[in-house]
């Protein structure tokens, strides 16, 4: 689906003006959309006891936009130092914080661990070795493997890195609690970009049932189940939306159930990313050539370095032109960044209103995993970042990178390291 009609009335009359005033490309991002989802997930779990979201950082790594998701009250989801660094530098500490690493290094430990600490989700049993100091509350992210819940498979996990498997789950919780943990968190992630709202219910469904099982074998309780992100949104005009109150209303009615037969009711978190911030924002380009060779090319002012998705996974992203519309004449183009890469292509064979040089051109749903998931492969630099607030200024929330931001790391003191004669001195 194209972005809202909502966004769509709002960004429409600006266009041409903001264009102009800070230039293409850039990323622009409704607050006044954001603000709206936020709100939705809370009415949609408003019948568990208490949610909370953790907002996934990675996704839109912004700290304006991390703000406003501070001001609904989220958490924030990282998964790295400069993750952990960010959702600090808007005031977010302590259990606010979700740490859900993997592969994790000692110097994240002591981030995750420094500044209010936040909540360590762990993603392996070993890693409790590994830990400065075991902290009273503590996560495991689970891998459920090839495990059922009902009739459904929930994914293939065995090839997956992440999380503590089935068999050694227990284990962990045991360990924990050994060595003094004494407040305890679960959490699994298992679904990309899952528009079906039933695969989040099993999921809750699934880590209820281990929670009960766990707990009565340790004799423990659950403080939080986090049953993770991967909240699809339609990014194809016939893509139908999630049912957000529906899967609401069934984890509800799960987590009551769970209350009801175990003498209390763990809280309920979830880390969204994408359907968070995905469909509120679009990347607003310029075309600057067209080309007719044996297909038509439309050459863009921006690409892969702005937005990946397109050429690392082929994923779709609604184009529109602004200011044309299917009542103009159309035609099949590929729409193309200015990469030395035949896979920089933001749409392939595509039938849009005829582009001429100059038009901007609007790329749908770039909110979520778009301007941070840029690269600078052959030194292309990533666009400037706005957001369009909900009084209606559009403010500059990340300028554009620059070639003195490239060169940056060429700036060194000079280190000609002689292991000849490092031997020899050592003699
Ligand atoms: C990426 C990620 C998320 C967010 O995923 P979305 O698809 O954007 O909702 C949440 N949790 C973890 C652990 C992740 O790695």
């Amino acid at each position: 689906m194209p972005m809202s009609k909502a966004f769509e009335d709002r960004l429409s009359p600006i266009l041409t003006e903001t264009a102009d005033h800070f230039g293409t490309p850039f990323h622009i991002y409704d607050e006044t959309g954001i603000r709206e989802t936020g709100a939705a997930l809370k009415a949609a779990f408003s019948g568990v006891g208490e949610f909370r979201e953790y907002f996934a950082v990675k996704a839109l790594p912004n700290p304006a936009v991390l703000a406003i998701m501070r001001d609904m009250g989220f958490g924030f989801d990282c998964s790295s130092i400069a993750e952990l660094e960010l959702a600090r530098q808007v005031g977010a500490r302590g259990e606010a914080v979700m740490f859900t690493s993997n592969n994790t290094g000692p110097k994240e430990f002591l981030a995750a661990g420094a500044d209010g600490g936040s909540i360590l989700n762990l993603d392996d049993i070993s890693l409790m070795d590994k830990v400065p100091k075991m902290p009273e509350l503590i996560c495991f992210r689970y891998n459920p493997g090839d495990r059922r819940t009902g009739n459904d498979i929930i994914g293939n996990p065995v090839e997956s890195k992440y999380g503590v498997s089935h068999a050694q789950i227990v284990d962990a919780y045991r360990k924990a609690a050994a060595r003094g943990a004494k407040r305890f968190g679960l959490h699994t992630m298992l679904a990309s970009n899952e528009r079906n709202y039933d695969y989040m219910v099993r999921t809750a469904e699934m880590l209820l049932d281990l929670a009960a099982r766990i707990g009565r074998e340790l004799d423990i309780r659950f403080e939080f189940l986090n049953i993770g992100g991967g909240l699809g949104i339609p990014y194809g005009p016939d893509d139908a939306p999630l049912d957000l109150a529906a899967m609401g209303r069934e984890i509800s009615a799960l987590f009551a159930a769970f209350g009801a037969q175990n003498g209390y009711m763990p809280r309920l978190y979830l880390e969204s990313g994408r359907f968070m911030t995905g469909p509120h924002g679009a990347l607003v380009a310029r075309a600057i050539n067209r080309k007719e060779i044996y297909r038509t090319y439309v050459g863009l002012d921006a690409c892969m370095s702005a937005l990946m998705r397109p050429g690392m996974y082929g994923a779709y992203h609604h184009i529109t032109v602004h200011g044309k519309d299917g009542g103009d004449p159309a035609e099949v183009v590929d729409v193309v960044g200015a990469l030395c890469e035949n896979n920089d292509k933001f749409a392939i064979q595509r039938s849009l209103p005829k582009i001429g040089d100059g038009d901007p051109v609007l790329i749908h749903d770039t909110g979520a995993h778009g301007h941070s998931m840029g690269f600078n492969y052959n030194g292309r630099l990533r666009p400037k970042e706005l957001l369009l607030r909900t009084d209606g200024t559009v403010s500059l929330i990340r300028r554009e990178e620059r070639l003195t931001d490239h060169f940056a790391t060429l700036r060194f003191r000079a280190d000609d390291f002689r292991p000849a004669e490092a031997r020899e001195g050592a003699r």
